[in-house]
């Protein structure tokens, strides 16, 4: 058995903590990082990187499927496309890959230690590692928890044959002819809406009255639409009862009535929960929130000398939010002085529109008991997304009647994921109504209608 000594040891280098241990490292902490899988945790291998591939290789197929049909208003046509999804698997993995070994290189540079293997708390200083080589003690001063999370399984659908998660979408050889999705979310959706572009059956069936929940019904119409005409069938209020015909199908209620539906292969996706067995809490004193380690605005548990980070900590279940807490942790760990003091955490769904999301909703502002300013522009009135055939969807301000503090800004639309950090960065620096119309935009692009939109909440919008 071998024996080390740090000063902070990171469980899990996912985008939580890969980046405390990258930044610890460069504060000068001696620092260990213990990882079972691969570097860089759901999100570089089975979550956000490998479903933006997907993603993207689903709409270029599609585009040329649109225009072989002779249908693209372009007035281009092209032969019928055809797809090996192994190869589009293959480079999705080529990108993975390359990602994660720049994590360990990153980790290397900055003078981390990589241990592979399952860590275990045996107390609140030590932790094992079960290593291919046998048993590794790491002994440390301080110590971050970042194991992140793991997919829901339903009862009737255990996961197994044809009944898959996330992680199994995301490596299939084949398109399945006929694609049941549980769950309506942000992975159902964002998967769901690439399988349909690549010719599967989609049907999507939603536990809620509508897709997107969190969502504000104005941002998910867009959605709702574009689906339809994909040929997504979207069941809600609607639940899955359990497979039938010998793995052929599923079965499902919607209103008291129960029906079948094609599925060749079955994706769960009602959401993901926090990995907090396997790792020896029982030796802790933790206190929970939920089923989440409960953490205070330092990321600190109530065991000191124990922080807690990403996905293991709460909602909302994101990778930058991994990692500016896993930032933030690092400075903290190495004397600094720093606490969580976000004004928002964006959130971009990639969806077909896309859906962005930063700080608050005109209800969640009205919900405040304030005087709010609201203003709207359609991506139908703003050139750029004339000319890419995107004009389907908004940009939406919220603000402060009274001094016009921007509090919130969300957008519908293609590719309006890309607005999200100049919307983080307005939020973040506490910019008024008129700071984001002073400010000039360059023309033409989608970023215009962010101006236009707070033009038209201080009422003298130019383009509409
Ligand atoms: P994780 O990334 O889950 O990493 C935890 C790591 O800890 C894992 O590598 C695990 O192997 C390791 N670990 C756990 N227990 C132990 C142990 N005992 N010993 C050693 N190692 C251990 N988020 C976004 O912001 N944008 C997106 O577009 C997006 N898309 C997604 C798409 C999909 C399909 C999925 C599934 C998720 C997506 N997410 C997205 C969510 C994002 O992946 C997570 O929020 C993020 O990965 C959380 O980071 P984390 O570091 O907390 O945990
Ligand atoms: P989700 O919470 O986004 O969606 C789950 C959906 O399943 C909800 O609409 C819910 O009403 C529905 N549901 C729950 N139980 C059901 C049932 N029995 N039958 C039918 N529907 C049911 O969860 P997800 O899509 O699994 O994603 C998990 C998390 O991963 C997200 O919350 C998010 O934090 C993260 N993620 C983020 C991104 C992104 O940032 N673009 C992408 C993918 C995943």
């Amino acid at each position: 058995m071998k024996e080390i000594g740090c000063q902070l040891l990171v469980i899990g280098a996912g985008p939580g903590g890969y980046v405390a241990a990258i930044r610890a490292g460069q504060l000068g902490l001696d620092t260990v990082v213990v990882e079972r899988a691969r570097p860089g945790g759901t999100c570089l291998t089975i979550g956000c990187i490998p479903s933006k591939a997907l993603i993207h290789a689903a709409d270029e197929f599609h585009r040329l499927t649109v225009m072989a049909t002779g249908a693209s208003p372009l007035g281009i046509t092209a032969a019928r496309p055809a797809i090996e999804l192994s190869r589009t698997m293959a480079w999705k993995d080529d990108i993975v890959g390359r990602l994660t070994s720049g994590v360990s290189g990153l980790l290397k540079r900055a003078g981390v230690k990589l241990v592979a293997g399952n860590a275990r708390f045996r107390d609140g200083r030590t932790v094992e590692v079960e290593t291919e080589t046998g048993l590794q003690v790491v002994r440390a001063e301080q110590i971050v928890i970042a194991t992140g999370s793991e997919p829901v399984a339903l009862p009737s659908l255990p996961f197994g044959g044809a009944v898959i998660s996330s992680t199994e979408a995301l490596a299939l050889e084949e398109v399945p002819k006929s694609l049941a999705v549980v769950g309506g979310g942000y992975i159902g959706l964002e998967l769901g809406t690439a399988f349909a572009k690549l010719g599967a059956k989609v049907t999507v069936v939603e536990a809620e009255a509508r897709i997107l929940p969190q969502y504000d019904a104005e941002l998910t119409r867009p959605v709702a639409r574009r689906l339809a005409a994909l040929g997504v069938e979207v069941l809600t209020e609607a639940r899955a009862k359990g497979i039938v015909g010998g793995g052929k199908g599923l079965l499902v209620e919607t209103g008291g009535k129960e029906s079948r539906i094609a599925a060749a292969s079955v994706l769960v996706t009602v959401g993901r929960r926090p990995v907090t067995e396997g790792f020896g809490r029982e030796e802790l004193a933790l206190d929970m929130a939920g089923p989440f380690i409960k953490i205070d605005e330092q990321c600190r548990t109530s065991m000191r000398g124990i922080f807690a980070i990403g996905d293991v900590t709460g909602e909302p279940m994101l990778a930058h939010r991994a990692m500016a807490q896993g930032e933030m942790v690092a400075e903290i760990a190495a004397g600094h002085k720093a606490a969580w003091d976000k004004r928002a955490v964006p959130a971009v769904c990639f969806t077909d529109p896309e859906i962005v999301t930063v700080g608050l909703s005109p209800d969640e502002a009205r919900a405040g008991g304030r005087e709010i300013r609201s203003g709207l522009f359609p991506l139908s009135a703003n050139g750029r997304a004339m000319t890419m055939e995107s004009d389907a969807g908004f940009v939406r301000v919220v603000a402060r009647a009274d001094n016009h503090l921007v509090l919130g800004i969300q957008a519908v639309g293609q590719g309006v994921s890309e607005l999200s950090a100049a919307f983080g960065l307005a939020l973040e620096m506490g910019a008024r109504l008129e700071d984001v119309a002073g400010t000039i935009h360059t023309h033409p692009t989608q970023g215009e209608a962010f101006q236009e939109a707070a033009l038209k909440a201080l009422g003298r919008a130019i383009h509409i």
